[in-house]
């Protein structure tokens, strides 16, 4: 049996051991130490990284009992290597898993709730809660857990004897029997939990919840916990920075400056719109059908436009017409007065490889043909129609 140094000390960063085999391992091999510091994934938090003599060890994993630590070159068995781990990603997941015991400890504390769900990934930790929260009770779970870990309160491991385990209250998910291992966190949780955590709250600095959405009659919370909440709160501040720059408004009133500038956008979008229409009315204004027909090519219409505009033009026309708008493929409006275009609507796709319907005044569609066969299409399915 592998002696497990992180339990005795989780911030132990390097240590020296002996080789008990080393075997090939898919792309690589699977060392065995009779001591190791390199916790094996376990209790949802990752296995460790690191280096063996030098050699990269890209995982740690436990299969029966055995520490299986994966390298990408083999170890001479017998032999006494000093393994150092990648401590600023091990520090960084205890401070993210620590964190995720008092949010959920707090939960339960506060709203007698239970962690049903854990996940840790990307520098976030995913907890799974079993009942909803309103954005206050959020509020006041994510400040009372940031009050622990500024208590500095001390987090303790051990694992009580059976008779003693069968008295006390602690959280897990599962029925446990033998030999189990708790973490306490002073007033704040006592936990099942066989995962390397800080020594005392204060190492996790901050605790915020970055994300709460309701999941299956829960709430699902994404929390992220000291380095990875530093570097989150630098990335929001760049964030902020950069947009109170761009609208040359102070940092804190980023908000204010964003809503005043889609206002003026939404007004620039109307007024854009109506001197659109106006373009366009002026247009037909000046156009002659063509043997009873208007058919308008215009960029930039949308749906609402092109109607519009076929309407404005079927005024003026004894056949229809026809507003295409768009480029390798158009959107298309076609209205009259005099034809019933309902029934000519699917020759009429059929030509210009469209599709669309509508009602006997007005038809609408898109279709990918080119603007010379559009035209000719016009004239032999509705000019037809108008004899
Ligand atoms: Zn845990």
């Amino acid at each position: 049996m592998t002696e497990r140094l992180y339990y005795e000390d989780s911030h132990r960063q390097d240590f020296t051991a002996r080789v008990v085999s080393c075997r090939p391992e898919g792309t690589g091999w699977a060392a065995v130490l009779d001591r190791t510091a390199f916790f094996p994934e376990g209790g949802g938090q990752p296995g460790d990284t690191g280096t063996i003599n030098g050699v990269p060890v890209t995982d740690t994993r436990e299969t029966e009992g055995e520490i299986l630590h994966f390298v990408a070159a083999p170890l001479a068995e017998g032999a006494v290597v000093t393994g150092a781990l990648d401590w600023d990603r091990r520090f960084a997941l205890m401070q993210n898993h620590s964190g995720e015991h008092i949010v959920s400890g707090t939960a339960n504390r506060l709203f007698g709730c239970d962690n049903v769900g854990f996940h840790m990934s990307g520098g976030e930790v995913t907890i799974d809660l079993n009942a909803e929260m309103t954005p206050k009770q959020l509020d006041r779970l994510e400040e009372e857990a940031n009050r622990v870990v500024f208590e500095n309160r001390a987090v303790r491991t051990y694992f009580p004897k059976p008779e003693v385990l069968e008295k006390i209250r602690y959280r897990s998910k599962k029925e446990m029997t033998g030999n189990v291992r708790l973490v306490e966190i002073e007033n704040c949780d006592l936990c099942a939990c066989c995962a390397p955590h800080v020594n005392r709250t204060g190492e996790i600095g901050m605790i915020r919840i970055i994300n709460a959405m309701r999941h299956r009659g829960g709430m699902r919370l994404t929390a992220v916990c000291g380095v990875n909440a530093f570097e989150d709160y630098r990335r929001m501040c760049r964030a902020a920075e950069e947009i109170s720059a761009m609208l040359s408004v102070p940092r804190t009133e980023t908000v204010r400056g964003v809503s005043r500038q889609s206002e003026e956008l939404e007004r620039a979008k109307s007024e854009t719109a109506a001197l659109r229409r106006r373009l366009l009315e002026m247009k037909i204004a000046g156009m002659t059908p063509d043997g009873g027909d208007l058919v308008i090519f215009e960029q930039g219409l949308t749906g609402e436009d092109l109607r519009r505009l076929a309407d404005a033009g079927a005024d003026r026309c004894t056949g229809v017409c026809a507003a295409f708008s768009g480029g390798g493929g158009f959107q298309y409006a076609v209205a009259s007065r005099h034809v019933d275009l309902k029934p000519l609507a699917k020759a009429f796709n059929e030509l210009i490889e469209g599709r669309g319907g509508g009602s006997s005044s007005m038809i609408q569609g898109s279709c990918r043909a080119s603007e010379d066969t559009i035209r000719e299409a016009v004239a032999s399915v509705f000019g037809r129609a108008e004899e």
